[in-house]
């Protein structure tokens, strides 16, 4: 019989405050009422008479140039960090002939799309944006706001010439191989037919908005946009807030996720009324966002942000490391069980360590919710806005200024219990019948994740013989290392696709980059020019994904549905997190490193 918790925790010489059984039986009937049978689908697509939310709100409409037919050596689909840092490796590489493919105005990816007031990152800003030292750049504070990260999403186009040749406004809408030429054509909205020999892509994970299938959300008459476009035409301000056309408006906000959190204290402070409506609280621990320090600064030496990245990655996905470098909310679930394990000793059974994680997590979650109890100045409003689950089920959430929103006059938490908002009508919003007035609806409900690999980069990948990766992938990924699919010769898969995923995008996105650049320095400096992963490997790479993802899978069971377990449907393909490589990103990156450095290309066809 497995160990209690209670057994655990007293073996570990652990007082606990709470009754951990009783926890889990709150956090199992708290994501009880938010299983649905419709999982993914309870989405509206943006699409057809909801176009318009996806608009470009940063350029004039109508933009044209003349049509490309040319060629070159790689494209890069996506300007985010993705792109930049495969362009920038590729650079590094002794590639020149590359372009970057982009669909908004300029470099940025999210941080180019997401202008809402406070958008700011809450992984610490030293190891989250990326190339600090080639650029060298130091960001301002411990978390850098969304203009900084912006401009030095730009700084590294311009450091590895990135701008030239590059195709803002792009969207590329087909790919198909050419096995005659031994190149990909790739097609776009503004009519080119371009070729290339490798094609990398970065489409971003969460790039394409959704809105709540809520019914009547096609009825309402006022005003509406999702927060990845902000209507600053309609609010007034800009990203540090000040929204000062909201004074005379009732306004909603649906959604209290990363994005809420950051936006709902500007909403706060500018709207006549705001109404937040609530399906599944957010943890929100401090963030604490000192200016850096100029001497800490001056003193780093060369090497100093890989080797902080690796400190954060190693700490959050369970690894031992005698320093906290980062030392943050993220980190701080990890350190209070490094304080635990040694005094457990390292002879307990692999089920007392697993329920020593789940008890640092449960005293963890207990002091956000004793932060939302001691913020909140009304009891109903603080125990609605307390999150009943695991820390890592959902995105955790930091921030000084969201919770103290709720204690304004003019702020009022709409708690919908699970269910979600019931209606939207002309004049509003209905919860629990209740019909709540407003003039503008804030959409707040974060981005497609659980359709299609294809349906989220919006083109489809035509292969050898024909064969299109929509078809391929129909039931579910299929690549070799993440990265690589037989039968699409010469094309570079980054992002979440069965990869060694952190908390920290970048940091993988850089171990993509490397790899690539790797890969293709390899291939373009022998006779061998095509790569294609072969068949076995494939299989095998798939076998391997399917096995230790079994290792979360009860994790993500036990978790409040969201995009992390695909809705509550972790069994599923199509979650954020259930395509990843379960034995974690160290493990993976490590492998790569030694594939790499055993330079027989095990599972790529050069030919
Ligand atoms: P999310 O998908 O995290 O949140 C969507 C919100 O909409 C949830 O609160 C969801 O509730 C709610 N919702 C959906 N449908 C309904 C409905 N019918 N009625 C009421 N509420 C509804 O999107 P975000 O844009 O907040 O964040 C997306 C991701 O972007 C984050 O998880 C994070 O990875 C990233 N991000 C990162 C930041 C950073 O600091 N680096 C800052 C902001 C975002 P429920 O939880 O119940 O599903």
């Amino acid at each position: 019989m497995s160990e209690s918790l209670t057994d655990t925790a007293q073996k570990a010489g652990m007082k606990l405050a709470f009754d951990p059984n009783a926890l889990r039986d709150k956090y199992r009937t708290e994501r009880d009422k938010r299983l649905r049978t419709d999982g993914n689908q309870q989405y509206v697509e943006i699409a057809g008479d909801f176009a318009r939310f996806e608009d470009d709100p940063y350029v004039a409409p109508g933009f044209t140039r003349a049509p490309l037919t040319d060629e070159v050596d790689v494209v890069v689909i996506g300007g985010g960090f993705g792109g930049l840092l495969a362009g920038a490796r590729l650079r590094q590489a002794g590639i020149k002939s590359i372009r970057m493919i982009e669909k908004g105005g300029d470099f940025g990816g999210t941080w180019y799309w997401n202008r809402y007031p406070g958008a700011a990152c809450d992984i610490e800003s030293y190891i989250y944006l990326p190339l600090l030292e080639e650029v060298n750049y130091i960001p301002k504070e411990k978390y850098s706001h969304g203009p900084e990260i912006l401009a030095h999403s730009q700084a590294i186009a311009r450091k590895f010439d990135l701008y030239d040749g590059a195709c803002f406004q792009t969207e590329v809408t087909g790919m198909e191989w050419d096995e005659a030429i031994s190149r990909w054509i790739i097609s776009t909205n503004l009519g080119d037919r371009m070729k290339a020999r490798y094609v990398a892509m970065s489409n971003g994970p969460l790039n394409k908005p959704k809105l709540p299938g809520i019914p009547g959300i096609e009825t309402f008459k006022g005003h509406t946009f999702h927060t990845s476009r902000w209507d600053y035409a309609y609010t007034g301000g800009d990203s540090n807030g000040n929204l000062n056309k909201l004074g005379d408006k009732r306004v909603a906000i649906i959604g209290t996720g990363a994005t809420a959190v950051q936006c709902v204290p500007h909403l706060g402070a500018a709207a006549r009324h705001l109404y937040v409506f609530q399906r599944t609280p957010s943890s929100v621990d401090v963030r604490n966002n000192p200016r850096t320090d100029p001497e800490w600064a001056n003193n780093l030496e060369p090497g100093w942000q890989q080797k902080r990245m690796n400190n954060f990655n190693i700490l959050v996905t369970g690894g031992h490391q005698d320093e906290d470098l980062v030392n943050d909310g993220w980190t701080d679930l990890f350190r209070n069980l490094g304080s635990i394990v040694p005094t457990a000793g390292n002879e307990m059974s692999a089920g007392g360590r697993t329920n020593l994680m789940e008890l640092a997590d449960l005293q963890k979650m207990e002091q956000i919710r004793a932060r939302a109890q001691a913020i909140v100045d009304d009891p109903a409003t603080a125990e609605a806005l307390k999150p009943y689950y695991r820390q890592f089920c959902k995105r955790p959430c930091m921030h000084e200024d969201y919770l103290p929103t709720f204690n304004r006059t003019n702020v009022t938490l709409v708690d919908t219990q699970g269910k979600g908002v019931q209606r939207i009508t002309e004049k509003g919003i209905v919860v629990d019948g209740k019909e709540y007035e407003v003039d503008c609806i804030v959409f707040s409900t974060g981005f497609e994740v659980g359709t299609g690999y294809t349906h989220q980069s919006g083109y489809d990948l035509i292969g050898r013989d024909g064969v299109r990766l929509s078809q391929k992938w129909a039931e579910g990924l299929r690549t070799f290392h993440g990265m690589f699919s037989h039968g699409f010769p010469n094309c570079f898969f980054m992002g979440m696709t069965q990869t060694g995923f952190t908390p920290n995008l970048p940091h993988m996105l850089n171990e993509q980059s490397m790899h690539i650049s790797y890969i293709l320095k390899r291939a373009m400096g022998s006779n061998a020019g095509n790569i294609e992963a072969s068949e076995e490997a494939e299989s095998e790479w798939v076998g391997t994904i399917k096995r230790l993802a079994q290792l979360n899978q009860g994790f993500y069971e036990e978790c409040t549905p969201g995009y992390y377990n695909n809705e509550g449907k972790p069994g599923d393909s199509g979650g954020f997190l259930t395509s990843a490589y379960g034995g974690g990103p160290e493990e993976f990156f490590a492998m790569w490193k030694s594939w790499r450095e055993d330079g027989g290309m095990n599972g790529l066809h050069l030919s």
